[in-house]
């Protein structure tokens, strides 16, 4: 294959490792561009059936270069082999049906191109690779997966999980990614995207990775109406390197990959590939996020964490939702096994939705496109409404809980500020329209028809699920036909 006919993928993320991997076996074989070391000290992890029993882990940092930002919001970034994945918890819920329609009705802005249905091959084809536990049972509201493990709720939650329907609500165990499996990873978590998906495919030959390779920008050819290049940076060296493509699969993470476009300016796009409409960087959105500490005057076995669904679409008005994640960490885990594994407090991060805005996400302060990443400003802000509905999640939970027979009482009730969640999603967000999409139906960019963006910055809305699973698999998805397109020498 010559240089000209290369496949770049850029990340090594979830979202990087899902489009190689689909690249891969397509019989491409792409290069990935990482801007983390190879060297990178990921951390250790060990697990005896599910049960984290040793962990190693490098701290997880603010980004600390931003231009301006407002002081109420946060934003987190992993410049390594498997970028943010190396912090994750591994819950990988689908989104379902009302998440979709949830969008739509809140009118045409907000109405995604693709419905739950375009998306259950491509659950079906990631899930297997990250060797889920979760619950067999469908609920209204979480689909359930392709699991390896069936794993089931402490009995103890029937009563509970039959109180909450009249919220709308249901309740179920949370899959979690390698949740039931005895492993040693040498990485922070248990499934560090890299180190399951690239690596091993590296040492086969299959996939290919540069390291040290902060991409700057994609080179647009306005004869060829596409892009021909990608500019990279060692961070370490400064050394700067052009590297000649096809194609181009962008999955830096939802700011990286908003901030490389902004930062491919052209005569053709003076504002940014792919920001004809000014849209690169808006509309991010992060999930509104409460953690909850309740006693729940009531043993409950924990090894299962359960998660409390959104309520029915009618229970809600458009956009506004929240859902409940139980903690399921070593340190809650080991408490409860010491009282022969049961607990009389339960942990719950509550993930609430937001309505996007264009006001909300990341601009460029500089262009700095020929030295080293620019400056952003970033801002993002919850409408006030969205935290009502973390509260209310916690008073139907809390019903349910007394309604059910335990004795609950809120002992730590605290809404983190934006961008705590770190799911950030929607600056490049998936649209029919131009008008209101930096992507169409397949992850292309309206612009520009050989660059797909891979990861959750196509989300057109932020589902109150956690995004990794849904953007590896509308990542996949969008791999697969690039490559068919490629194959029949569509690009
Ligand atoms: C504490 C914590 C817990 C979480 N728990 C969950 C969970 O349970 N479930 C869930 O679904 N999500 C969870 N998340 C969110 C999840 O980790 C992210 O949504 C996910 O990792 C994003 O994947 P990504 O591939 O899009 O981006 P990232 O994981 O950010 O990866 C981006 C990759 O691109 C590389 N990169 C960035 N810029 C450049 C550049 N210019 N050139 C080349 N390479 C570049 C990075 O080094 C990195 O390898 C959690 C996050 C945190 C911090």
């Amino acid at each position: 294959m010559s240089d000209s006919d290369r496949v770049v993928v850029i990340g090594t993320g979830p979202a990087g490792a899902a489009a190689a991997v689909i690249l891969g076996n397509a019989g491409f074989s792409p290069l990935l561009l990482e801007a983390g070391s190879g060297n990178a000290h990921l951390g250790l992890t060990a697990r005896i059936r599910g049960l984290t029993v040793a962990k190693l882990k490098p701290p997880l940092r603010l980004r600390d270069d931003l231009a301006t930002t407002d002081a109420a919001c946060e934003l987190f970034e992993e410049l390594a082999p498997g970028g943010l994945s190396n912090h994750w918890a591994c819950a990988v819920p689908r989104f379902s049906r009302d998440d979709f329609q949830d969008a739509a009705r809140a009118g045409d802005e907000y109405t995604w191109p693709i419905g739950y249905d375009d998306l259950v091959e491509w659950y079906e084809r990631i899930e297997p690779l990250m060797q889920i536990a979760g619950d067999g049972r469908r609920a209204a509201r979480l689909p359930s997966g392709r699991v390896r493990r069936v794993v089931a709720l402490d009995p103890e939650w029937d009563a509970v999980a039959r109180e909450v329907t009249d919220s709308g609500r249901d309740i179920v165990a949370m899959p979690y990614a390698f949740g039931q499996e005895t492993t040693i990873t040498r990485a922070a978590t248990q499934f560090n995207a890299y180190t399951r998906l690239v690596a091993p495919r590296v040492r086969t030959g299959e996939l290919q990775v540069n390291y040290d390779a902060q991409v700057l920008r994609l080179e647009y050819s306005p004869a060829s109406r596409r892009v021909t290049a990608v500019l990279c940076r060692n961070p370490r060296t400064g050394a700067q390197t052009r590297i000649a493509c096809r194609a181009v699969v962008l999955a830096a993470g939802a700011v990286n990959s908003a901030q490389i476009l902004l930062q491919s300016r052209s005569a053709d796009f003076p504002l940014g590939l792919g920001n004809s409409h000014g849209l690169v960087g808006r509309y991010m959105h992060d999930h509104p996020l409460g953690k909850l500490v309740i006693d729940t005057g009531h043993k409950v076995r924990t090894s299962v964490a359960a998660y409390i669904t959104r309520p029915s679409l009618e229970k809600t008005k458009p956009l506004y939702a929240a859902a409940c994640m139980q903690w399921g960490g070593a340190a809650a885990m080991a408490r409860a096994l010491l009282r022969g594994g049961k607990a009389d407090w339960i942990g719950f991060s509550v993930f609430g939705t937001m309505i996007p805005t264009r006001d909300d996400g990341i601009a460029l302060e500089e262009n700095r496109t020929n030295g080293s990443r620019a400056r952003v400003s970033y801002a993002l802000h919850y409408p006030r409404d969205a935290v009502s509905e973390l509260e209310r999640t916690r008073d139907d939970v809390m019903t349910a809980m007394r309604r059910a027979g335990w004795e609950p009482r809120e002992r730590l009730f605290v809404v983190e500020k934006p961008g705590n969640s770190v799911h950030y999603g929607g600056t490049c967000r998936m649209h029919a329209s131009p008008q209101f999409g930096v992507v169409n139906a397949v992850s292309r960019l309206h612009d520009v028809e050989n660059v797909v963006v891979a990861d959750s910055s196509v989300f057109t809305t932020g589902p109150e699920k956690n995004p990794v699973l849904t953007a590896m698999a509308i990542g996949a998805r969008a791999t697969d036909r690039l490559a068919w397109d490629l194959r029949a020498g569509d690009l």
